[in-house]
């Protein structure tokens, strides 16, 4: 992206401190999605940069919760699927489980068995890396499947806690929009 358009979207990501617990820095993104100009302009970005032969995924899986809402916008402008990765118990149908750990305790996530073929290439969407724990779940239960994780795509990084450093030493490209230091 641009710098104007980092710029743009960086001031429509609103900062709240000590949430959900003290010494978080909340990046909250409803605000880029309230604003109907900003939210075009973000899809935008990642639809141009996925629409071409060479760049385009065969699926978009989305990261519960808000890799939901921007993966969605997403697969549909791209004329693909959508399949969602989500916290564990939500989804009906057989699944792949992964479990991984979080600063206090672990969390896990599922993907539907059938949500896609081995050989697909997938791109991976969430709003935000952090430690990088969610995305490198994710990849692991599309890996289970036999597919590719073709790139994995977020709005913003935290670069300092090093999860996109540590994504992209295990092999998975990443593009982001927006970083915080
Ligand atoms: P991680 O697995 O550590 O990369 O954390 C990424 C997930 O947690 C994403 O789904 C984010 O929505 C959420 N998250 C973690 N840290 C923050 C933060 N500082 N601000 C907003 N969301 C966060």
């Amino acid at each position: 992206p641009t710098p104007s358009i980092t710029d743009y979207l960086r001031s429509h990501i609103r900062t709240v401190p000590d949430w959900p617990a003290p010494g978080v820095q909340f990046r909250d993104i409803t605000p880029l999605l309230q604003d109907p100009r900003v939210f075009r302009v973000l899809i935008d970005t990642f639809v141009h940069r996925y629409m071409d032969r060479a760049q385009r995924p065969d699926v978009v899986a989305g990261l519960d919760a808000r890799g939901f809402i921007i993966g969605s916008v997403l697969a549909y402008e791209l004329g693909l699927g959508f399949v969602p990765i989500r916290k564990k118990g939500k989804l009906p149908f057989t699944t792949v489980q992964e479990t991984y750990e979080l600063e206090y305790g672990s969390a896990t996530v599922e993907l539907h068995a059938d949500a896609v073929r081995p050989g697909d290439r997938v791109l991976v969407v969430d709003d935000l890396i952090a430690t990088g724990g969610t995305m490198m779940a994710g990849k692991k239960l599309l890996e289970k499947l036999g597919a590719e994780v073709f790139e994995g795509a977020a709005i913003v990084d935290l670069p300092e806690l090093g999860g996109s450093q540590r994504l992209r030493e295990a092999g998975l490209a990443l593009f982001t929009l927006v970083d915080f230091g």
